[in-house]
């Protein structure tokens, strides 16, 4: 069976609700791969609460959710995710754990708990597990689903995945920085030959000078990773809140100039690998 990718969300660090913004959507990061019968979800931003109702309505009850890191637009949509209550779901919950950071539980802890949020983990029956994964592995989601894992390069450490299912693979990486002027060889290595990658666009390389430091990437450097890796499709992701779909029709325009293979991604669409 073939590898199905949908976009639920593709903006990086804040929701944005306002109509210059709906065509390429508002929602923060959340990508649902459907890998056979494995239903994997990458991160749990607001994206994620769509797609647990699109799933519950297919019937869909076993989740993998992968969480690239857990600062808050990337998991904030986790307590809005329907079958975190069901308690006949079945929900994994993993995320990298990085160098001096807690486990998993203990930082999702901080955000589902008082006078944060009101209601904690433990009153969510269709969680069954939050694992800790290395940051630098390879494991199995299932007999016909692999997952590769890498550490990016990001404040407090964030997790790349490559998803491999009947011959065909998708990279997820971000949120991260490169050295300027220097392909990350860990990203080089987890996205090689694959069909398509999504990849952390926050910024244009113009923009990038000014924002040293902040843990994003742009999306030259997005076209220039997969022209050096054979990767052969990129999906700009994590837009900037300020970039309204004027700006990325704009950037849609740009990187498709700069290489055949690159896309903007846009919320609620779907591709077959
Ligand atoms: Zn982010
Ligand atoms: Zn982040």
């Amino acid at each position: 069976m073939l590898m199905v990718v949908t976009f639920d969300g593709v903006r990086g660090s804040i929701p944005c609700a306002e109509r210059r913004f709906m065509r390429y959507g508002g929602n923060t990061s959340c990508i649902h791969v459907q890998a056979g019968d494995t239903e994997i979800l990458l991160d749990a931003g607001t994206g994620l609460r769509q797609a647990g109702v699109r799933l519950r309505a297919r019937g869909v009850s076993t989740f993998h959710l992968l969480l690239s890191h857990t600062h808050w637009d990337h998991v904030c949509g986790l307590p809005f995710f329907g079958p975190s209550y069901d308690p006949a779901c079945d929900v994994t919950v993993m995320a990298g754990r990085h160098e001096g950071s807690t486990t998993l539980r203990e930082t999702l802890g901080v955000h589902l708990a008082p006078p944060v949020f009101p209601v904690d983990l433990a009153s969510m029956p269709g969680i069954k597990r939050v694992r800790d994964i290395e940051p630098s592995g390879v494991f199995a989601l299932a007999s016909d689903v692999r997952v590769i894992t890498r550490p990016l390069r990001h404040p407090g450490g964030a997790t790349g995945y490559r998803i491999e299912h009947g011959g065909a693979s998708v990279c997820y990486v971000t949120d991260t920085e490169q050295e300027l002027g220097v392909r990350d060889p860990r990203i080089l290595e987890l996205i090689a030959g694959s069909d398509l990658l999504i990849y952390d666009a926050t910024y244009t390389d113009a923009e990038m000078p000014a924002r040293t430091g902040w843990g994003h990437s742009s999306w030259e450097e997005g076209v220039r990773l997969c022209q050096a890796s054979g990767t052969r499709a990129l999906a700009v992701h994590h837009h900037d809140p300020d970039r309204d779909d004027r700006s990325l029709d704009r950037i849609a325009r740009d990187a498709r100039k700069a290489w055949k293979g690159a896309f903007v991604a846009r919320e609620g669409q779907s591709l077959t690998l």
